[in-house]
């Protein structure tokens, strides 16, 4: 069944406009009568039922809710150092299917086009399209673009915070995650293609941040973030 997303189901009359109401009338080409499913970023599933498709909007009639299964049980938030923007899509695409709940852009030392930050509108619309195509009913959260060192009270708030350093050469991910299996609201750090500078290392750590290393070979910024993200939600039962 179709989903569409709106910013919120209030009555048992939905209006759909813009972009959605295009993809159901112009691109889906969906006729009065069919059957559709509604999300609107809480944990309800809306099943309706199209009783006008007109110009520039439809009408869909909720026929009842059911709880959303595919939304993330645990509670992950990516910090991910500003990359490439088609790559910075790439992350927040596949960190929503793999069940990411929020997601921090930040600027580092060695960040290319500081100016410009994280396109937000275009990443959210990303998450949004993302959330449809992988049955989600709440999108991963994207929050401003920070700076890495205005990140302390944000990360004040994880009980486990794994972050990813090139540079390490003691602990390995497997062994940082087996000495912490009951964390409840975990953070993940992943920095540029630059990587990071050794004030910055030292900051992070100075967060309680724990620093790990994700194996021999030197990952690129999005590898990181996709595997250490499907790595730790493994480890904390997201997929069982
Ligand atoms: N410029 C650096 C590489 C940066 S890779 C260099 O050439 O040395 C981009 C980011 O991915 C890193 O900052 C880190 O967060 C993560 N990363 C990549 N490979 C890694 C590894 N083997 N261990 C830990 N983190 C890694």
């Amino acid at each position: 069944m179709k989903t569409f997303f709106v910013d919120h189901v209030n009555s048992n009359l939905i209006t759909l406009s813009g972009d959605e109401h295009n993809h159901l009338k112009n691109v889906m080409r969906l006729q009065v009568g069919d059957n559709v499913k509604v999300v609107c970023g809480n944990e309800f599933n809306y099943f309706c039922t199209i009783s006008e498709i007109n110009k520039n909007s439809s009408v869909l009639k909720v026929d009842g809710r059911e709880l959303n299964q595919a939304n993330p049980k645990v509670n992950l938030t990516c910090y991910m150092a500003l990359i490439k923007n088609d790559n910075l899509s790439l992350v927040v695409q596949k960190l929503t299917e793999l069940g990411c709940s929020t997601f921090v852009p930040f600027e580092s030392r060695y960040t290319v086009n500081k100016d410009k930050g994280a396109k937000s509108d275009k990443l959210s619309l990303i998450s949004k399209q993302s959330l449809k195509q992988c049955g989600r009913s709440i999108p991963m959260q994207i929050l401003p673009t920070q700076k890495l060192t205005n990140l302390t009270d944000m990360l004040s708030k994880h009980d486990l915070i794994i972050f990813a350093n090139e540079t390490e050469k003691s602990l390995s991910l497997t062994d940082a995650l087996n000495q912490n299996s009951s964390s409840k609201n975990i953070a993940i750090i992943v920095g540029c293609e630059g990587g990071f500078e050794q004030s910055e290392i030292d900051y992070l750590v100075n967060q309680g941040a724990i620093s790990v290393s994700l194996g021999s070979r030197i990952l690129r910024a999005e590898t990181a973030s996709i595997m250490l993200s499907a790595i730790v939600l493994n480890h904390f039962k997201e997929y069982v």
